[in-house]
């Protein structure tokens, strides 16, 4: 089993990082993206308003002609039915939002409004030819009315143009802004996936260290305290045998003392490393503590234990030897039960002199010494 790296966890918050600022650019290009929308909408809509408001002028531009028409064909005699201040305050009428616009034109009209009426009331005195008089003023004002509508028109059809520029120049950035938001989506998506199986991985060393012994490479007694009652609960649920070893090596500080530590490391190392190999999928080996090794044997009874444990022995570099207690799961028995026994059966194995394994009740005909250290 390789051993666990933990720079991927390190790797793994670069990776989250990472993400997050690609999460970070993809929200503000979307924001970026719906404001400029929001914009376009309204550019439309303003288009959409000077069209109306161009039919509006037009519309009371050519009823003010009308008026006009009709004040200066009236008889100078009489009173006309639109007067020339009425005529005056219609012209304020057409007016776009920028008050500047046609300011100038709209005071060329009511001047030519009032320079008509006064042509009017000189031919009611007679003093002119109500003809004559009305129809140099009629035409200087209708002249100020078409100059007013071409300056209105004028000015609406450049503001339209603006508005349609920028509604253009808004849906090309949006469309732009929608091809990068789908580019950084993938590439998202693509961090994710990725972001996804350092996880998975990060989570497999993350197990694997929380259920492996660092130096012999076996699971360690955390694993086996999760394992062993799942082991027991499904012997008895199957109605097979549940069969558990307890090793210790014996003398083991002795090798210490003389070999030195590392020796003793590397004993212990190899001794797993052999065993492991001997043993079926289903079996479990688990170091316990210090030179103490757990053997957890489903489908076996304590006849099938001993095979075994007599084929480890040889298994142990240096000639070592060890002890072993042998016990099989009982009717109604819990896991603990079961490992005490075993243990119990260990110590029964190391006062008959060690290098011997014992079966639980059964240790007078057990207890046979097996190497020669
Ligand atoms: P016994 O036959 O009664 O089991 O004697 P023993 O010396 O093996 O038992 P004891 O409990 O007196 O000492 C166990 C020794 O195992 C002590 C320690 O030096 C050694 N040991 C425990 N863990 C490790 C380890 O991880 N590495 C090494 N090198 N030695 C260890
Ligand atoms: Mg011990
Ligand atoms: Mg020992």
């Amino acid at each position: 089993m390789p051993v666990p790296r933990l720079t991927h966890l390190s790797e793994l918050a670069r990776e989250t990082r990472r993400q997050l600022w690609l999460g970070a650019g993809c929200f503000a290009l979307m924001l970026a993206a719906a404001l400029i929308a929001l914009h376009a909408l309204s550019a439309q809509a303003a288009l959409q308003r000077h069209v109306e408001r161009g039919q509006q002028h037009a519309g009371v531009a050519l009823t003010l002609q009308q008026q006009l028409w009709s004040y200066a064909a009236a008889p100078a005699s009489r009173e006309p039915s639109i007067g020339a201040e009425q005529l005056k305050r219609s012209v304020e009428e057409i007016r776009l939002d920028d008050v500047s616009i046609g300011a100038l034109e709209r005071r060329a009209f009511a001047a030519a409004v009032d320079h008509l009426s006064e042509a009017r009331a000189s031919a009611a005195a007679g003093q002119l030819d109500a003809a004559t008089a009305t129809r140099a003023a009629l035409a200087d004002a209708s002249a100020a009315l078409r100059q007013l509508q071409h300056v209105q028109t004028e000015a609406l059809r450049r503001q339209q143009a603006q508005a349609a520029e920028l509604a253009n120049f808004a849906r090309q950035v949006l469309i732009g802004a929608a091809l990068l938001t789908v580019i950084l989506g993938l590439l998202f998506g693509v961090l994710g996936w990725r972001n996804m199986r350092a996880n998975r991985h990060a989570l497999g060393q993350l197990d694997q260290l929380a259920h492996e012994d660092g130096l012999t490479g076996v699971l360690n007694r955390r694993a086996l305290d999760e394992r062993l009652p799942v082991e027991q609960a499904r012997a008895i649920r199957s109605g097979a045998k549940l069969t558990v070893v307890m090793i210790d090596l014996d003398h083991f500080k002795r090798f210490n003392d003389k070999r030195g530590h590392g020796a003793g490391d590397e004993l212990l190392r190899g001794a797993a490393q052999a065993w492991r190999r001997q043993l079926r999928p289903t079996d479990l080996l688990a170091r316990y503590g210090g030179e103490e090794f757990t053997l957890v044997l489903p489908a076996c009874d304590s006849a099938q234990a001993l095979q075994l444990v007599e084929r480890l022995r040889p298994l142990v570099p240096e000639m070592q030897t060890f002890s072993a207690g042998v016990a099989t799961l009982e009717l109604g028995e819990s896991d603990e039960e079961l490992l005490r026994r075993a243990d119990q059966a260990l110590m029964q194995a190391k006062r008959g002199g060690r290098n011997r394994s014992v079966v639980a009740g059964k240790e007078p005909q057990m207890a046979l010494p097996l190497r020669v250290a």
